[in-house]
């Protein structure tokens, strides 16, 4: 058998340690409105525990990812936001079924931050029309990411702070505590769907706060105590 095209290298994140050592991945999951303050800022209703249901999951591809913080300004829209976001790195493949969420922390290899950047011009059109996310989720470099950290590491995530500064302003700033759903309760929801595996990450939802981003801005996204990266938006 021969590969008619070059087969593409995986896209691979590096990670704090061992030194050296990357993270091939394989898929990016998305989770939609996981802070009841932001899903009010957009105007959702506020996921109540008891009543919550599902939560909303979408996909951007591997390559969507950038490690050196450099990102160009999307074509195609005029309203580029940042998310703010915790990041999960799942190290094995999930058991046949849906998991257990008391099983679910075995499989997280490390944590990271990243931005879940969105055209929300185009979002706010696809969402008014029934469309699906894609063209304002998933496009190319709508993912700057952090180094991942070992889970052990990073220790719990209870009490820690996710937060963005742009251009030296504080512009989101949330506590894990506030997530409506946990990471194994994700992790659990995730795999009621799909297959979760090795090399998979979870971008876990943004606290409010989310705005535009300009051409030049600099940013420095922190789950904080534990790792932060820096960026910038290039020029159009
Ligand atoms: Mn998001």
């Amino acid at each position: 058998m021969t590969d008619l095209i070059a087969a593409p290298a995986p896209v691979r994140v590096p990670v704090r340690s061992p030194a050296g050592a990357t993270f091939p991945v394989r898929r990016i999951f998305c989770v939609g409105r996981n802070f009841a303050d932001h899903a009010r800022e957009m105007g959702a209703a506020m996921p109540d525990p008891a009543t919550r249901g599902h939560p909303v999951l979408f996909c951007k591809p591997a390559d969507a990812l950038v490690n050196d913080g450099a990102v160009p300004y999307p074509s195609g829209t005029s309203e580029l936001h940042h998310e703010v976001e915790l990041v999960v790195a799942i190290g094995r493949d999930a058991p046949d079924g849906v998991l257990d969420p008391a099983a679910a922390g075995a499989l997280v290899l490390a944590y990271g931050v990243g931005l879940d950047l969105t055209r929300r011009d185009l979002q706010a059109a696809a969402k008014a029309k029934g469309l699906p996310w894609d063209t304002g989720k998933a496009f190319d470099h709508s993912a700057p990411i952090s180094e991942l950290v070992p889970a052990g590491e990073a220790g719990a995530l209870s009490g820690r702070a996710l937060s963005l500064r742009v251009n030296g302003e504080l512009r989101q700033r949330g506590l894990l505590d506030d997530l409506v759903w946990s990471v194994p309760e994700i992790l659990h929801e995730i795999s009621r769907l799909f297959a979760l595996k090795a090399g998979d990450l979870v971008f876990m939802g943004t606290p409010a706060g989310v705005a535009a981003l300009q051409p030049g801005d600099r940013f420095t996204a922190a789950l904080e105590g534990v790792v932060e990266f820096s960026g910038k938006i290039l020029p159009r």
